[in-house]
């Protein structure tokens, strides 16, 4: 370790702290060796090893979760990208939904059917679930496909769209 001399400012380097006062050889100011600079580094390495160890342990937990989640998931997803109304030969407007089914894995998977759910406001059911036909049979590993489906039921009270898939989500 480093040592200053208080009153001339000389450095000196000590393998150890002394006991004992020290005696600058310059100026012949005595003084003695405070360890708190040891102590400091110290609690200052147990500071940046807990911080270590729980940035490790938190990204275990983020790792963990991540995995967790991805098995809960699906291979294959659907989501919805765009919704129009359009009104029928009465006037009455139905929403045509159009969205995307991927293929999230590394295999082959036969399309399920998908489900449309209809929702109010307050997150209640409007008009019963209506399947229909997924745009292809089989999705590779990676693919996507564009699916467009004019719901039966009138919007009339829809204030939100889900899309399911009939063999992966219940
Ligand atoms: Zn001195």
């Amino acid at each position: 370790m480093k040592i200053k001399c208080d009153f001339c400012k000389t450095e000196y380097s000590l393998n150890k702290i002394p006991a004992n006062p020290v005696c600058c050889a310059i100026c012949g100011h005595t003084w003695m060796v405070k360890t708190s600079n040891k102590k400091n580094q110290f609690f200052v390495f147990v500071a940046a090893l807990c911080a270590l160890l729980s940035a490790i342990i938190f990204s275990i937990v983020v790792v963990v979760h991540y995995h967790a989640k991805s098995d809960n998931n699906s291979p294959l997803v659907a989501n919805i990208v765009k919704t129009e109304l359009a009104p029928d030969g009465n006037g009455i407007n139905h929403f045509i939904v159009s969205g995307i089914i991927e293929n999230k894995s590394d295999g082959i998977y036969g399309a399920p059917n998908l489900i449309i759910m209809t929702y109010d406001e307050k997150g209640n059911s409007v008009n019963a679930p209506e399947t229909f036909n997924p745009p292809v049979t089989l999705l590779d590993a990676g693919a996507r496909a564009g699916f467009v489906y004019t719901l039966r039921a009138p919007s009339m009270g829809v204030k939100k769209i889900v899309v399911k898939l009939e063999d992966f989500e219940k």
